[in-house]
C-alpha cells in the first residue's frame, strides 16, 4: 500500500526519478517499461480517490508501528493456521520470494505481485468477509477482506473490476471469485498484476493502519 502511494507521489511531478524507480523494479520480479502517460489515467471516482489519498497521508504522518518478534512469531502462526490458498490459480510462489523486501522508491514494498494477465480471476485467500471496497488512485479497485478472527486484513489492488454481487459486509468463503486482475490505479498498463499485501491490525481494526508480513511466509499453493 506504502509503495503505491509513493509511486503517485514521486512519478508524475519528477520524471527522472520515476525512471529510477522504474529501474530499481527492473532488479526485481516486475520489470516496468514505463509507457508514456500510463499515470495519467484519471481514476473513475476522484471524489472517492481524494478521500482515499488524504486518509492514507494521515497514516503516513504517524511514526511508522511494526511488530515486536513475539507479536510476529504470534501474527505468522495464526496465518499459516489459516492455509492461506494463492489468490490466482496455479501461481508459481517461488515467483513473490523476496518482493516483500523489494524497494520501491524509498519505501519497502511489503506486498507481493503477482503478474497474470488481465482478467484473470483473483480468488480471497482466507473466508472471512468484505471489510471495504475501496478506489483509490494508487491502488485503484481495490477489496480490503478480513480474517473471521479480523486480525487480519488482506488486499487486493489494481483489479479490472469486481466479481459480480460482491459488497462491503459479505461473508466470504476461502477460494471465491472477488474480482479480477488489472492495471487500475497507477500499475502499468502493459503490466497486469493482483498486489497483494497481508496486514496484522491491533484492536481498532483500522484496516489502513495494519502492518504487513511477507505474503511468501503464509500463502500456500493449495
Ligand atoms: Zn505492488
Amino acid at each position: 500500500m506504502v509503495s503505491n502511494m509513493i509511486l503517485e507521489k514521486t512519478s508524475v511531478p519528477a520524471r527522472g526519478l520515476f525512471l529510477s524507480i522504474a529501474a530499481s523494479f527492473m532488479s526485481g520480479q516486475l520489470a516496468w517499461a514505463a509507457p508514456e502517460g500510463m499515470l495519467k489515467t484519471a481514476p473513475a471516482n476522484p471524489q472517492k480517490a481524494t478521500a482515499a489519498a488524504g486518509e492514507k497521508a494521515k497514516a503516513q504522518s504517524e511514526p511508522e508501528k511494526t511488530l515486536s518478534e513475539a507479536e510476529k512469531k504470534s501474527a505468522l502462526a495464526a496465518l499459516k493456521s489459516l492455509h492461506l490458498r494463492t489468490p490466482i490459480e496455479g501461481f508459481d510462489l517461488q515467483r513473490i520470494k523476496g518482493a516483500f523486501y523489494e524497494k520501491r522508491g524509498e519505501e519497502i514494498h511489503h506486498a507481493a505481485d503477482l503478474l497474470a494477465e488481465r482478467n484473470t480471476p483473483v480468488f480471497a485467500v482466507a473466508d472471512g468477509k468484505i471489510a471495504k471496497l475501496f478506489l483509490s488512485k494508487a491502488g485503484g479497485i481495490t477489496i480490503y477482506q478480513f480474517d473471521p478472527s479480523e486480525r487480519f486484513v488482506f488486499y487486493y489492488a489494481h483489479l479490472e473490476k469486481y466479481a459480480e454481487g460482491l459488497a462491503e459486509g459479505k461473508s466470504i468463503k476461502r477460494g471465491e471469485l472477488i474480482g479480477y486482475v488489472g492495471t487500475s490505479g497507477n500499475a502499468p498498463k502493459n503490466t497486469p498484476h493482483l498486489h497483494f499485501s497481508v496486514g496484522v491490525m491491533d484492536q481498532s481494526k483500522k484496516w489502513w493502519q495494519a502492518i504487513e508480513v511477507d505474503p511468501f511466509e503464509v500463502l500456500t499453493d493449495k
